[in-house]
């Protein structure tokens, strides 16, 4: 999905929406697809020439929030920090920092969830919300093949661990 940008903030942080109404099914023979900015909540309608998208089910588990603990660390444009991920879901996650950050501030971040393992780069997250005991990101652009490898990583966790 590389270049679709929100006509309304100039920011590419954008998802494919699924096709709500039979116009929209109608379009998406043309190649028109609908969108949602990610950031500012922006719906549009792209033509994407040539593309066409399936439907993938994801397995569901992926989207639940698993309580964890490890640690990260983040950079943003004010400053670098690091953190203790406390929950994680495909979605985002959210992490105990003392270091400041903001709403809306877009973070690059290193997640260390296993010592095992290199960390896994997400490229651009977003603060969601600010609480004393800790920050929500939701993820908006991972490194090459990190969403993978955090889906096997999901996965590959314990039962018991799911809430
Ligand atoms: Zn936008």
């Amino acid at each position: 999905m590389a270049n679709v940008k929100c006509p309304n903030c100039a920011r590419e942080f954008v998802r494919r929406v699924s096709r709500a109404s039979l116009v929209e099914k109608f379009l998406s023979l043309f190649y028109v697809y609908p969108f949602k900015c990610q950031l500012c909540g922006h719906y549009f309608r792209f033509l994407q020439w040539g593309v066409r998208y399936i439907r993938v089910e994801e397995d569901r588990r992926t989207y639940d929030r698993l309580e964890i603990n490890f640690p990260m660390t983040f950079s943003g444009d004010s400053g670098a920090g690091e953190g203790t991920v406390v929950e994680l879901s495909m979605g985002g996650c959210s992490f105990s920092s003392s270091a400041d950050v903001v709403n809306g501030m877009i973070l690059k971040m290193s997640l260390q969830v296993s010592s095992d393992v290199a960390p896994l780069k997400v490229k651009a997250a977003v603060v969601r919300h600010v609480r004393p005991e800790n920050v929500g990101v939701e993820c908006l652009q991972w490194e090459r093949s990190e969403r993978e490898r955090l889906q096997e990583f999901i996965r590959g966790l314990p039962i018991e661990r799911q809430k």
